[in-house]
């Protein structure tokens, strides 16, 4: 069996230290906002080239925090894509806005600058760009058109955690920006967690108060916050990944393009890398008219494989209504065609090389 992404052997290689970690924090008792949070927080803003970064519960809460901090709430439209995660038009829902859904670049799968600019109306405040699959999007055309408009830029980095343009680091790229650490992402904690960024101190000093009840002082409430604290125990795994990101982005970038050379002449899409940006392939995802004959071959091989994501947001039961008469042609055609095989750092030139033979198989007959 190979699995879309292999957790043991990550684990196997790291697992001495993270047990000391957590041994050391098991014996100090200090478990809510202790050293390790601090510290990672201190370490993730270092690395990605950010001014702050406020460790909370999960992504979902990142992206959710950063709106309410960025004074997004009822009766605002937030320019989204519907091509991701239902967890990103969550959060635009849960402060009473609505998510605006617009059409996707059919090689990147991310939302486009054009789109989003014939999308805006008088209640435009926010545009909320996803990183998706680990590709940075169009920033310096969304950047453009945010400014010319007075907007909030607000990024999804939920899948982009390395991922860069420039040099620059996805999560500083607007004025603020959620990262997730469910297990599976880049990196990933061992339960859930996420970290909001910003480069402004107003932002993060709003963040910090939320995540933790309204309150600075012990006892002393500023507003009605959340229970929304990155775990210590979480901390001190992250702490031993984030320093080896690096290593696993490249794992993942190696995996990636020896399995584009190998699928290279099969009548199928493999993803593009646009050049503008540091794609650190969270998911390999290609495009297949055969896509479900892929799927079913690899399912009988034993070799996993999904689809991220069968049904756009725009069609989902929660949103059909809202989004009545709503046709978005490229999100709708990518979604009937897209297929992610496995990937991750520890993934063998071997184990490549069989699913790519399987493809080959599949697509002859
Ligand atoms: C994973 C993910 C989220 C949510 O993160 P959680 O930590 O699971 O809450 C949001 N947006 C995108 C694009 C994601 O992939």
């Amino acid at each position: 069996m190979i699995p879309m992404v292999n957790l043991k052997a990550q684990y196997a290689e790291i697992q001495a230290e993270i047990e000391q970690g957590l041994q050391e924090t098991i014996a100090n008792c200090s478990f809510i906002l202790g050293p390790n949070v601090q510290a990672f927080e201190q370490e993730a803003a270092a690395y990605l080239g950010v001014k702050h970064a406020i460790g909370v519960a999960s992504g979902t809460d990142a992206l959710h925090l950063a709106l309410i901090a960025e004074g997004i709430g009822p009766g605002d439209e937030v320019i989204t894509t519907p091509f991701t995660f239902i967890a990103t038009a969550e959060a635009i829902k849960y402060v009473g806005a609505t998510p605006v859904f617009v059409d996707i670049d059919p090689k990147t799968f991310n939302i486009r600058p054009d789109a989003i600019a014939q999308a805006i109306t008088p209640k435009t405040k926010a545009v909320m760009p996803v990183h998706l699959f680990g590709q940075p999007a169009d920033m310096l055309g969304i950047q453009k058109i945010c400014q010319a408009h007075g907007l909030k830029l607000i990024e999804d980095c939920c899948q982009s955690f390395g991922a860069s343009i420039d040099g620059k680091q996805t999560g500083g790229l607007g004025d603020s920006a959620g990262f997730s650490f469910f297990p599976s992402k880049n990196l990933g904690a061992f339960g859930d967690g996420g970290l909001a960024t910003t480069n402004s101190d107003e932002t993060a000093a709003k963040i910090k108060m939320l995540r933790n009840h309204g309150s600075n002082v012990r006892y002393y409430h500023d507003a009605i916050g959340f229970n929304s604290r990155l775990d210590e125990m979480q901390a001190v795994i992250l702490r031993v990944k984030l320093k080896r990101i690096e290593q696993y982005n490249q794992g993942r970038r190696r995996a990636a393009h020896l399995y584009s050379s190998l699928l290279a002449d099969l009548p199928l899409e493999t993803p593009y890398e646009d050049g503008m940006g540091v794609h650190v392939f969270h998911q390999y995802t290609l495009l297949s008219d055969r896509r479900d004959d892929l799927m079913q071959a690899l399912q009988a091989a034993q070799i996993g494989c999904a689809i991220y994501y069968p049904v756009p947001l725009h069609q989902q039961n929660v949103f059909k209504a809202e989004c009545a008469g709503v046709k978005l042609p490229v999100t709708e055609s990518v979604a009937a065609r897209c297929l992610s095989l496995p990937i991750c750092p520890s993934l063998s030139d071997e184990n490549i090389q069989r699913i790519t033979d399987v493809i080959r198989q599949t697509l002859s007959v």
